[in-house]
């Protein structure tokens, strides 16, 4: 290979290149810093314009952003709640900081999302409907929820989870965290189920340092998820809490951030597909690779760039990248191995343990450019010979 100055490429980070310093510095000038200010109030309103929901309430975080939703959609304590095991561990956290039972279950092999068909079993052979309800026959625990993940940007198949929701009263709140500007048959991701919730953590699609969003079509469910996650102040006078709230706003300083990114959203989802274009087509070589799929009747926003090495462990490369300079990351370790939550009661999840194995994540960073994607391409290239 010919010699080349090996700088080291990451495998997602912010591109910051708009009106970030203009909006912050605007902050700092006007000592609007904190979790009231103008930002806040315009990053909600680019959210509700580009998403076309009736509500939209900037959080903390992403995990903020879940707990919070899975609340006001009314999951219980001692509630079981659905979500797939193969998933960063955010929304099974949240899910147990609501003191619910998550029921972790498998992917597909084909999309690497929650498998449609085993939430169906787990509620046609495991629960029954009394008065309306969901419960669980062996547990006697209802099951108020389901939290599709839409992973790496893709969107879970909603038709089947939206029809089973229906058919057994469940809310859905979606994990869009990962899939801001993804489509689910001409839809936005995020607002097909009661509540969505979006990320804007460092390495996600846009970034205001960390941060979140719950997006939702029902005003009331809105109302709610601003008061919760702003103390439940009843009077700001007095300081009257009408609930145990939390303090989950998003800082001023973080939102005009995100209102800086916001502005240039359909730029970094263009660079996205062309980093993928490029992946796709340079690969498409090699038999062994599958692509990331992209599941029918959904434009993905393409998050992270990653293939699967069918048959064979990822991490081989990743150790082989690593030492050329190149980060890349396996997909998370399904949670039902997880040490923070192998104790819920679980299903097996073979393919969820096989993706986990078999994926690797590439670098993809909206700022990546063709020569360092070409670099990590000869890279991979020459490994697999
Ligand atoms: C990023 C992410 C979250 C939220 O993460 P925060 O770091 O709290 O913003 C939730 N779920 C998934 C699947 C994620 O990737």
């Amino acid at each position: 290979m010919p010699s080349e100055v090996a700088t080291f490429i990451p495998l997602s980070v912010p591109e910051i290149g708009g009106n970030e310093w203009k909006y912050v510095k605007d902050c700092l000038d006007t000592g609007w810093v904190s979790s009231v200010g103008s930002y806040v109030t315009q990053f909600e309103e680019m959210f509700k314009t580009r998403l076309g929901v009736a509500s939209a309430v900037a959080c903390a975080n992403g995990t903020s952003a879940i707990h919070a939703a899975l609340l006001c959609v009314g999951v219980q304590p001692g509630d079981e709640v659905i979500t797939s095991s193969l998933t960063f561990i955010a929304p099974v956290n949240a899910i147990r900081y609501a003191n619910a039972v998550p029921v972790l279950l498998d992917s597909r092999l084909d999309t690497w999302l929650l498998d449609e068909i085993l939430v169906q079993a787990y509620l046609t052979e495991r629960c029954e409907i009394r008065n309306g309800e969901t419960f669980n026959r062996d547990t006697g625990r209802r099951v108020s929820a389901i939290v599709p993940v839409h992973l790496l940007g893709h969107p879970c198949n909603m038709d089947a989870l939206l029809g089973l929701a229906r058919h057994y009263n469940l809310k859905v709140v979606e994990d869009a965290t990962e899939s801001l500007g993804a489509f689910y048959q001409g839809q936005p991701v995020g607002t097909l189920g009661d509540a969505g919730c979006f990320s804007f953590n460092g390495n996600k699609l846009i970034t205001t340092g960390g941060g979140g969003m719950i997006v939702t079509q029902n005003p009331e469910l809105g109302r709610r998820a601003k008061y919760l996650t702003t103390t439940a102040k009843d009077d700001d006078i007095e300081f009257i809490h009408g609930a145990i709230g939390y303090n989950y706003r998003l800082t001023n300083l973080a939102a005009a951030l995100g209102c800086a990114q916001m502005e240039r959203l359909d730029e970094f989802l263009a660079k996205k597909q062309a980093i993928a274009a490029t992946y796709d087509g340079a690969l498409a070589a090699y038999p062994a690779i599958d692509p990331l799929p992209r599941p029918a009747g959904t434009e993905s926003a393409l998050w992270l760039y990653t293939i699967r090495m069918r048959g064979q462990s990822s991490r081989g490369l990743l150790k082989f990248l690593a030492d050329n300079k190149v980060q890349s990351r396996p997909l998370w370790q399904p949670n039902h191995l997880s040490p923070a939550h192998n104790d819920l009661p679980h299903q097996p999840c073979p393919v969820a343990e096989k993706l986990n194995q078999e994926c690797l994540s590439l670098p993809c960073s909206v700022g990546l450019s063709e020569s360092d994607q070409n670099r990590v391409l000869r890279l991979i290239t020459s490994y697999l010979a």
